[in-house]
C-alpha cells in the first residue's frame, strides 16, 4: 500500500479515507494519533493490525465538538461535565459509560470507553468533515515511542496505512491524561497533557492509579526490565537516573561507558558534558512542558543514532513532570537509578 503524504489543506482527502474504512495518521496536540472510523469494526481492527497492537487494549474516540459525547456515552456524571468545560478542546480524555453505538472492537469489549476533543484545528476539521467519532491509538507501532511529528510517524507506518495529514510538529508531545469518571473518586490512569494538580483543583479528590509509578527499591538497587511493563521504548535499553539536576548528570558522567556507543538524553544545562556520546536536548531543568514536547522526539533520535545503551535524566514529578516520568521509566522498563 503506498501511504499518502497529505498537506494540512487536504482534510477533504482524509476525511473521504476515514468515511470509506481507510486509516489515516492524524495530527493532535498531544502525539500524531492512527485514526479510523470509530464506528465502523473492520476499519478499526485494521488500526489494531498496522500498530501490532493487543486487541485487550481499547482506543479513544475523537470527537469535534464537547455536544457529540452524548451520541455515544451514558449517565455522563456531574464531573464530566465540569472537566468538559474546562479542558475541552484539550489533552484530556475520560472513561466513561459507553451507549451500544460503539463497537466492542473499539473499546476491548469493556462496557466504558475513552472519550477525547482534542485542541488541534486541522485534527477536529477532519473529524467533523467526516462526521463520524475518530477511533485513534497513538500512530506508533506498539510499543514504540510514540509520534511527534509526520516523519515520526511515516518510519512506523509508511506503507501501513492509507495516508498521514500533516499538521506539524505535536504542541504537547505526550499523550493525554487519561481520568476513570465512573469511579469515585475519580482515577487517573494515565498522567498527560493535563497536570494532576489542574485534575485536582476541579474535582478536589483524584486518585492515582498505582501502575502510573511503581515503588522502587531503596538507593540505587536498579529494577530488572521486565518486558510487560516496557512502553514508549527504543531499540537501546534505557537507564533512567534520578536525583537533582547536577547530581544525575554527574552519575551519568561517572558511569556512562566511553569505549562503548552509548547515548545521553539529558537537560539543556548539561549538554556538552558528553562529547564523543550522541546527544538529545529535553530543554531546561525547570522546564518540564518542554521536556514532555522534546522527550518522544530524544528516544527516536536514539534509535537513530544507533546507540548500545540510553542514560537519561529524569524531571521531577511535580506538574508535567508527572506525564514525563511515566513515560520514561516505562521506556526504561523501570530500569531506574536514584541517586
Ligand atoms: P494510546 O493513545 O495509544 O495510549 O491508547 C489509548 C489508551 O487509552 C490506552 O492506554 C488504553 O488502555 C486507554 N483506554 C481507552 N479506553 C479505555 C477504557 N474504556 N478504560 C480504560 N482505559 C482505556
Ligand atoms: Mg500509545
Amino acid at each position: 500500500m503506498k501511504t499518502e503524504q497529505l498537506r494540512g489543506t487536504e482534510i477533504e482527502r482524509a476525511a473521504l479515507i476515514l468515511k470509506t474504512g481507510g486509516l489515516v495518521g492524524i495530527p493532535t496536540e498531544t502525539v500524531y494519533g492512527l485514526g479510523a472510523n470509530g464506528l465502523n469494526p473492520r476499519a478499526v481492527e485494521d488500526i489494531f493490525r498496522a500498530k501490532g497492537r493487543p486487541q485487550d487494549n481499547p482506543l479513544i474516540l475523537h470527537i469535534p465538538d464537547p455536544s457529540w459525547l452524548e451520541w455515544y456515552c451514558e449517565d455522563v456524571p456531574d464531573t464530566a461535565r465540569k472537566l468538559a468545560k474546562r479542558f475541552w478542546p484539550g489533552p484530556l480524555t475520560m472513561i466513561l459509560r459507553r451507549k451500544r453505538i460503539v463497537p466492542d472492537v473499539v473499546t476491548a469489549g469493556l462496557d466504558t470507553v475513552g472519550m477525547r476533543c482534542p485542541d488541534h484545528s486541522i485534527c477536529r476539521a477532519v473529524i467533523r468533515a467526516a462526521g463520524v467519532p475518530v477511533a485513534a491509538p497513538s500512530g506508533n507501532t506498539s510499543g514504540r515511542p510514540s509520534p511527534t511529528s509526520m516523519a515520526d510517524m511515516l518510519e512506523d507506518m509508511d506503507g501501513k496505512i492509507d495516508a498521514i495529514l500533516d499538521g506539524g510538529d505535536c504542541q504537547v508531545g505526550v499523550e493525554s491524561s487519561i481520568i476513570d469518571v465512573t469511579a469515585n473518586p475519580p482515577r487517573l490512569l494515565r498522567p498527560g497533557g493535563v497536570p494532576l494538580e489542574e485534575l485536582r483543583a476541579v474535582l478536589g479528590e483524584v486518585e492515582l492509579d498505582p501502575a502510573i509509578l511503581r515503588p522502587m527499591g531503596e538507593g540505587e538497587k536498579p529494577r530488572a526490565p521486565g518486558m510487560k511493563y516496557r512502553h514508549y521504548a527504543p531499540k537501546a535499553p534505557v537507564t533512567v537516573v534520578k536525583g537533582s539536576p547536577a547530581r544525575s548528570a554527574q552519575y551519568i558522567l561517572d558511569h556512562i561507558d566511553h569505549s562503548y556507543w552509548e547515548g545521553v538524553i539529558c537537560f539543556d544545562e548539561f549538554a556538552d558534558w558528553y562529547p564523543g556520546h550522541p546527544v538529545e536536548r529535553l530543554g531546561g531543568a525547570v522546564d518540564c512542558w518542554e521536556n514532555a514536547r522534546r522527550l518522544f522526539h530524544a528516544l527516536r533520535a536514539m534509535d537513530e543514532a544507533g546507540v548500545k545503551r540510553i542514560w537519561a535524566q529524569s524531571p521531577g514529578t511535580a506538574g508535567m513532570g508527572l506525564a514525563v516520568v511515566n513515560r520514561l521509566d516505562k521506556a526504561a522498563g523501570f530500569h531506574i537509578v536514584e541517586v
